[in-house]
């Protein structure tokens, strides 16, 4: 395949777990989606409030609750209209403020973490330790908070329901802080997810993962296998439940024949004819 991204990433890996096609059109394709998740706008503009939060004090001030809670109306108002948003049964006032209390419930908590960093980004190979077989691109992605003298990783999420523990023993997005933090401040590494539930009266429950190398060596194992079949070009749909949440669903629905209808879509960088063959159905 020539036209992959040079580097891969916890979303990269994710999204190939989830369907082969959608990573497809994502990736490989850069097909315009045909909505934006109201899930995606809403934690990418809880991120960035918590985000400005910390580098105003990494810089010395003193940021108030109130201002981040502004931050985040000017946040999310911008992610709202950069294209079409499913709204489903919520208003866009409701989405603000449920946002705010997301905010507000995380800052209350942890808003005198000792951060040292924000959206720190990191270039890393992806290793097999006992061997020191490399794949071959490489991980790209940013750690959320850096905190204390550098080595201590936190993670935020916004999510509907608890994690299950069990459930960060088999995590692409888990295994490659992991991996990141072990490769560049030697293991084992501490990475803490701190996840922020939507419920009525928001909350953050903390998961904190001390892992090192060959500890995390599942995670090798499951981005070598998904990182081979992208590069072997193979892209799958993966049909199930949450189909009807995907933004490129009509895309799929379409796929018929000898050259796929994702030719006639926006793309937000280039147009060309595509077989189906290439999208191995
Ligand atoms: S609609 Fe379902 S099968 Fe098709 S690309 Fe999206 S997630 Fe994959």
């Amino acid at each position: 395949m020539t036209d992959l991204p040079p580097n891969t990433s916890a979303s990269q890996l994710t999204t190939y777990a989830m369907c082969g096609r959608l990573y497809f059109y994502r990736y490989v394709l850069h097909v315009e989606p045909e909505f934006r998740s109201l899930n995606l706008a809403l934690g990418s503009a809880v991120h960035s409030s918590i985000g400005w939060w910390f580098q105003e004090k990494i810089q010395g001030h003193q940021p108030t609750l109130d201002a981040a809670e502004k931050i985040f109306s000017a946040d999310i108002a911008a992610e709202t209209v950069q294209m079409p948003i499913r709204w489903k049964n919520q208003t866009p006032d409701e989405l603000e403020a449920k946002g705010q209390a997301l905010v507000r419930a995380y800052l209350s908590d942890y808003g005198d973490l000792p951060v040292v960093g924000v959206e720190q980004r990191f270039e890393v190979d992806i290793e097999n330790s006992d061997t020191g077989e490399a794949l071959p691109r490489p991980l790209v992605g940013y750690f959320d908070l850096v905190v204390r003298k550098g080595d201590e990783i936190v993670e935020i999420k916004t999510t509907a329901k608890a994690w299950h523990p069990q459930s960060i023993l088999r995590h692409l997005q888990v295994g490659s802080y992991v991996a990141a933090a072990n490769t560049l401040h030697g293991g084992p590494a501490r990475v803490v997810i701190h996840a922020i539930l939507k419920q009525r009266t928001p909350r953050v429950e903390e998961y904190p993962v001390e892992r090192g190398e060959p500890d995390n060596a599942w995670f090798f194992h499951a981005a070598k296998s998904i990182e081979s079949a992208i590069q072997a070009g193979h892209f799958p749909p993966s049909p199930g439940p949450t189909c009807i949440e995907c933004e490129f669903g009509k895309a799929c629905l379409a796929e018929r024949g000898a050259v796929a209808p994702v030719s006639r879509l926006r793309k937000t960088n280039r147009i060309e004819q595509v077989s189906c063959m290439q999208l191995a159905i």
